[in-house]
């Protein structure tokens, strides 16, 4: 089969021969139709410290996928041939005290398909079947294959209750853009998302009903002064790992605010705790999804209106992967989907 390796120890990725995946008795084999190219593939295509670190020279990489089961280990219940699924790309453990109490997504020992294991960005994936997710006739594959970034996305917004707040996220990235789509399905009053990227805050602006705020040229304040805002945000999303737009946002938060945290500084930075503490606010770290419940939410929002599609800005055939992380790289896409059929 073909699949997308970090073959090398440089910059990129290589389309190579390799083959097909063997299952085991409590797996399943999924032909992979659509995946999508997320940041963490960036890194690995960067070749940087981190990736460096972590992955493997050798890897199929991916993580984000949709396709349909072709074969099942001989232990797999519930889950037929031609089954449409995609599923979650953390393979837990099941020995810690977390695992054994269901949460499944704070288990230590996990590992990630396309990070640290063979991953989606091949013509066929081995998964446990544990691990798949279903895919109802209403949810095609290239919304299929963006599940996990927006389970990013639908984990960080329902982290705090969001009905009737008023919700400023940092970074409109694609994970940033869909969290403002689902804090506003959800029922948050405004939200306000904030870059210094022009062309990722318009495409916020064409996703979904939020205000979309340049901070190089506007003033945050004025613009939730103009909003009614009295004293600042309910809740804030930090999307971007940018230090000065978490200070922005501990600064325009209310008294008792809460952030949820997703994006990743990098190395240590400066905090100034003193105006955490006197503020009074909670900070949430969020790791990937809960398993399976951010499934089950996203998939019942997606059904019920949750409209991202329009987040996909770019299609490409998987044998044009090197035009596909170049649009990415760029830092004007929404998300990218690779076409494996
Ligand atoms: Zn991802």
């Amino acid at each position: 089969m073909k699949a997308l390796v970090k073959a090398r120890g440089e910059v990129g990725l290589w389309a190579e021969e390799r083959p097909v995946p063997e299952i085991g008795p409590e797996d399943v084999l999924i032909r992979v139709r659509k995946t999508g190219i997320c940041g963490t593939d960036i890194h690995i295509w960067n070749w940087d410290d981190w990736a460096r670190r972590t992955v493997p020279l050798g890897l199929i990489t991916g993580h984000e996928f949709a396709g349909e089961i072709v074969a099942k280990g001989a232990l797999v219940e519930g889950l037929e041939i031609g089954q449409r699924c995609s599923g979650e790309g953390h393979l837990i453990g099941k020995l810690s005290r977390q695992s054994r109490a269901g949460r499944f997504h704070l288990d230590p020992a996990t590992r990630g398909i396309g990070v640290n294991e063979p991953g989606a960005f091949a013509e066929f994936l081995r998964l446990p079947a544990f691990n798949v997710v279903p895919l109802p006739d209403a949810i095609d594959d290239e919304i299929g294959a963006i599940l996990d970034p927006l389970g990013n996305a639908v984990h960080t917004a329902l982290s705090f209750d969001l009905v009737g707040e008023d919700v400023l996220i940092t970074g409109a990235g694609p994970i940033g853009i869909m969290a403002a789509a689902v804090a506003r399905h959800v029922g948050a009053r405004h939200v306000v998302i904030t870059d210094v990227n022009q062309a990722r805050l318009d495409l916020a602006g064409q996703v979904a009903d939020v205000v979309p705020v340049n901070v190089a040229t506007q003033d945050l304040k004025e613009v939730y002064a103009g909003l009614k805002m009295v004293q600042g945000f309910d809740v804030g999303m930090e999307m971007s790992g940018n230090q000065a737009a978490l200070d922005q946002m501990v600064e325009n938060l209310v008294m008792g605010g809460k952030i949820a945290m997703l994006g990743i500084p990098p190395g240590k930075s400066p905090v100034d705790w003193s105006r955490i503490v006197f503020k009074a606010i909670t900070i949430k770290g969020v790791y990937g999804r809960e398993i399976f419940e951010t499934w089950y939410k996203m998939i019942a929002m997606l059904e019920n209106g949750l409209d991202v599609r329009k987040v996909i800005t770019h299609r490409f055939k998987a044998s044009d992967f090197a035009t596909g992380f170049e649009v990415m790289r760029s830092g004007l896409s929404g998300k990218v989907v690779l076409d494996w059929t």
